[in-house]
């Protein structure tokens, strides 16, 4: 059974209203802002494998997020020297998901066949649906592919043994979600398959997709394979720090165990 971690390195603190949420919200109503997550997992034999890298603390400004550690910062928290990571599972090529990728230098980099075409492929052409991924962390990851340290992941895939990647299409092309064995049962990483605990709950769609159908297919694809409800994590909800409980009280909203049960719902 593996130890599975969620490092909050940033938050988008004010300006959402409910439309900014949910496809065909209400613009007048304001709601709380989202959090930015990695996550990392140490399995059971105590090596650390790192979900995803973060956005680019430069560029949170220009885009209203605000950096709360580097996400390097977030794996030394947890004991671990980045340099030293030698494990990354890519979930999506977003921003906020493949900054920093220069911080852990000795990383084999594993993401989805699916989402690696897209990126690199037609629908790159038009600035709408480019929109959201960064020229600068697809030439690296592309860059991954030539010097042999990209491991493509296939649409259903065991990444390491207790570690699964499925995707869940519609918010991009090729948006994975990762199972890992945990003491608690399978739990699962939805990261931007589902922003929030809402959206899974009523259904109502993130406004990011690249397709929107194919979205809410997902969600329920994601319900039907999660053994209970409080198995799946958002990618972005402020209440995934208050419900599972922190690393040691210092960390408390910074760094929590998802491999522990939530204490409240
Ligand atoms: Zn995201």
């Amino acid at each position: 059974m593996h130890e599975l971690y969620a490092i909050r390195y940033g938050w988008h603190p004010e300006g959402h209203s409910d439309a900014d949420m949910a496809f065909g919200g209400d613009p007048t109503v304001k709601v709380e802002g989202m959090d930015f997550f990695c996550w990392l997992i140490v399995t059971d034999a105590g090596r650390p494998i790192l979900i995803d890298t973060g956005f680019f603390a430069g560029l949170a400004a220009r885009v209203g997020h605000t950096p709360l550690i580097e996400p390097a910062d977030g794996v030394r928290m947890l004991g671990f020297d980045p340099a030293r990571i030698e494990d990354v599972i890519i979930t999506h090529a977003h921003y906020d998901h493949t900054g920093n990728l220069g911080d852990f230098p000795n990383a084999r980099f594993h993401m989805g066949a699916t989402e690696m075409a897209s990126i690199t492929g037609p629908l790159m052409t038009h600035p709408t649906t480019r929109g959201g991924f960064g020229k600068r962390d697809v030439k690296t990851l592309v860059g991954f592919v030539y010097e042999d340290r990209m491991r493509f992941l296939e649409d259903e895939d065991e990444v390491f043994p207790g570690i699964r990647s499925f995707i869940l299409p519609g918010h991009t092309t090729g948006q994975l979600a990762i199972e890992v064995d945990t003491a608690r049962g399978p739990v699962i990483v939805a990261s931007d398959a589902v922003h929030l605990y809402s959206e899974i709950e009523t259904e109502r769609p993130f406004p990011v997709f690249h397709d929107m159908g194919a979205m809410i297919m997902s969600y329920r694809k994601l319900k039907g394979r999660a053994q209970r409800p409080d198995l799946i994590v958002p990618g972005h909800d402020a209440d995934v720090t208050r419900r599972y409980p922190a690393v040691a009280p210092e960390l408390a909203g910074k760094v929590v165990r998802l491999d522990r049960d939530p204490e409240a719902a």
